[in-house]
């Protein structure tokens, strides 16, 4: 370890990462270099490990040999373990003396349900800590060069997401307020309701040529990002255009994508999806 990795092991971070208690740590959207370093520590140390469907899984192999390492994500339509059973599922592991690590994408606080499993573990006075991570809808932005504010085009941001506890379409929206202004929206979750989304902004005021970006597993190898506008996506969006996971961000700061995308080598991975066009059209940058 050299000198300065040394300094800030000693010194300038708490890493107490205690038997019998429970991290809840996010771990970026991706790319482990997000990895903060209470994230990276806790991971190497933790006996016991419950991930998510969205984690990115090379990330594990920072565990050690003998950690236990349990999916509890949803795939596909295949039955998935609940929100009760992930809750008692921490709890046991934590009574049973063990370093519990619950592992997500992202943040733990944004659309991951880290103030459920918080809450149960406080209700049955087990100790836990919070480790934040860096939400996709920040570093996604970041990595399809979209800066999340920008002084020209807005004075906020708004995360929202597209589905409720119950997968219903959340009625809670606002999506007048949303469309008065032309400020950043962020949605996650919203990649299979595209046409939802977007006819209501445009159904409530919002300029039906403005820019949605389309940001595909972001910050991983395969990142890829597609802009389009409200109007063509509220019409029929193909599928297959892009994969999930999924953001969609609306407002004028998309159009500094192709300018500062950054992370993409190739840049072909930026494509411009045209009116009544099933097929998206490439954008080069010369
Ligand atoms: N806690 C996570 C969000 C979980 S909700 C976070 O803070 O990032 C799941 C949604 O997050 C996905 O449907 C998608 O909209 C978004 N998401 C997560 N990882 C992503 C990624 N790598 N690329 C694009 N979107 C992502």
């Amino acid at each position: 370890m050299i000198l300065i990795d040394k300094l800030l092991y000693m010194q300038l971070f708490d890493f107490n990462f205690n038997k019998g208690s429970v991290w809840l740590v996010g771990a970026g959207p991706g790319d482990p270099g997000l990895l903060t370093i209470l994230a990276y520590k806790s991971i190497k140390k933790a006996d016991i490990i419950f991930y998510d469907a969205l984690l990115n899984e090379q990330i594990l192999s920072l565990a050690k040999p003998n950690a236990q390492l349990i999916y509890v994500g949803k795939r596909g339509n295949k039955k998935s373990i609940n929100q009760l059973e992930i809750n008692k599922l921490l709890i046991n592991e934590a009574k049973k003396n063990k370093r519990v690590l619950r592992l997500k994408g992202g943040d733990p606080f944004i659309f991951g349900r880290g103030g459920e499993e918080a809450l149960s573990l406080k209700l049955n006075n087990i100790p836990f800590k919070i480790v934040p991570g860096t939400t996709a809808g920040i570093a996604g932005l970041a990595y399809a060069g979209i800066p999340a504010t920008h002084r020209d085009f807005n004075t906020s941001i708004t995360f929202i997401s597209a589905y409720g506890a119950g997968g219903e379409k959340p009625e809670t929206i606002d999506w007048t307020s949303f469309s008065k202004t032309s400020q950043l929206i962020v949605i996650y979750m919203g990649l299979e309701r595209i046409n939802w989304v977007c006819s209501e902004l445009i159904k409530r005021g919002r300029d039906k040529h403005e820019n949605i970006a389309i940001i595909s597993n972001a910050t991983k190898q395969n990142q890829k990002i597609l802009i389009s506008t409200l109007f063509n996506c509220s019409k029929s969006f193909d599928k297959n255009a892009i994969d999930s996971p999924a953001l969609l961000v609306i407002g004028k700061n998309v159009l500094l994508s192709p300018i500062l995308n950054w992370y993409s080598t190739n840049k072909r991975n930026i494509s411009f999806l045209k009116q009544n066009k099933k097929n998206h059209e490439q954008y080069n940058i010369v």
